[in-house]
């Protein structure tokens, strides 16, 4: 039976974003440059990854606890392996009403048909840049710009839901990208979504001057191509939408340091080796793997997890200037370890 468990500031358990690995064949600069600090970064081996019967076990438990939204993230969640099994057996939860998966698209043409075949619901893409060049230096020379084009135009020609074009904006770096960016995506299936740079993790070395405020973004595209915002579609959601006054669709902005979106925050995460984060700004996880394997039944895992949310106080982005004013803020939690 479902019930609904709220956090101290009652906000719902709903959406669970599930990091399958850390590992990633990209680079990308605003999560894990190929700098010093991220190369200390020793990647869990594959015993470590919670097993797919584990995944499913902890995702029916949060089910239970009220979660209909699944997502699967990483690093890159198209590096593990049979990861189109774990999507069928995911599918088969009762409950669970949207199944979703954030991938860089390297491996998009690989898998799109076999993901959305297996009852993937809905699929979002990573692209910061059309220009080739550009975009091969924001993932660390790890990509290739046709083949995610490719990828998402065989998503366009499967039934999924939703196809989402995360862009995350560096002011200097990819903010001229943005009109060119709305001309090829204006008018088909995927939509875009224009994120503000964040202070994710510890060593993308974030720096305030360097966020492109959503307000600019819609104001530029608003220019040439009329914008009319539209209602959110539900609680939580976490872009704010407009539509092309031409009706040529939608495109999305994800404001995390100008518009904090903390107060409908319903996002839960697991990371790969099974810790429960409840913000993607934690410093700690709660460890489910551990009992998990040292026999724990369901019971006692549920009383784990809805002690968690339950005392969950996080609201990081709404907190962030304070939180960075102290000269020593605390580690967190690295954005390939739990997804975005
Ligand atoms: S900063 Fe944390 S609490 Fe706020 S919206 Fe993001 S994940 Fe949720």
């Amino acid at each position: 039976m479902q019930n609904f468990l709220q956090d101290i500031f009652y906000r719902p358990l709903r959406d669970l974003r599930i990091s399958v690995i850390d590992r990633c064949n990209f680079r990308c600069t605003y999560c894990m440059p190929d700098k010093e600090d991220s190369r200390q970064y020793s990647f869990l081996k594959p015993g470590e990854w919670l097993s797919f019967e584990e995944i499913i076990r902890l995702t029916k438990l949060f089910v239970d606890c009220g979660v209909t939204k699944i997502r699967l993230t990483g690093g890159e969640p198209l590096l593990r392996p049979n990861l189109v099994e774990l999507v069928g057996k995911l599918r088969e939860i009762p409950g669970i009403k949207d199944l979703a998966l954030t991938t860089n698209g390297f491996l998009l043409t690989q898998y799109a048909r076999a993901l959305k075949e297996a009852g993937l619901d809905r699929i979002t893409v990573s692209l910061d840049a059309l220009d080739a060049r550009l975009f091969r230096q924001m993932n660390g020379g790890k990509g290739n710009l046709q083949k995610n084009l490719e990828g998402i135009a065989v998503c366009e020609g499967l039934d999924f839901d939703t196809i989402k074009i995360n862009v995350v904006l560096q002011k200097g770096v990819n903010d001229g990208q943005v009109l060119d960016m709305v001309s090829y995506f204006k008018g088909k299936k995927a939509v875009l979504r224009f994120i503000e740079y964040m202070d994710v993790g510890n060593c993308n070395h974030w720096e305030r001057r360097y966020v492109v405020p959503s307000r600019e973004v819609v104001d530029l595209i608003s220019a040439r191509f009329p914008l009319r915002p539209l209602a959110a579609k539900e609680f939580g959601e976490v872009a704010a939408r407009y539509e092309f006054v031409d009706g040529g669709g939608e495109v999305g902005f994800i404001s995390s340091v100008t518009r904090p979106f903390c107060g409908t925050c319903t996002r839960g995460r697991i990371s790969a080796d099974g810790k429960l984060y409840t913000c993607l700004f934690a410093s700690e996880g709660v460890d489910l793997r551990a009992p998990l394997r040292a026999g724990a039944n369901e019971a006692e895992l549920s009383a784990l997890i809805k002690n968690v949310w339950q005392n969950r106080t996080d609201r990081y982005s709404e907190l962030r200037t304070k939180i960075r004013s102290n000269p020593e803020p605390a580690h967190k939690v690295e954005m390939f370890q739990i997804g975005g």
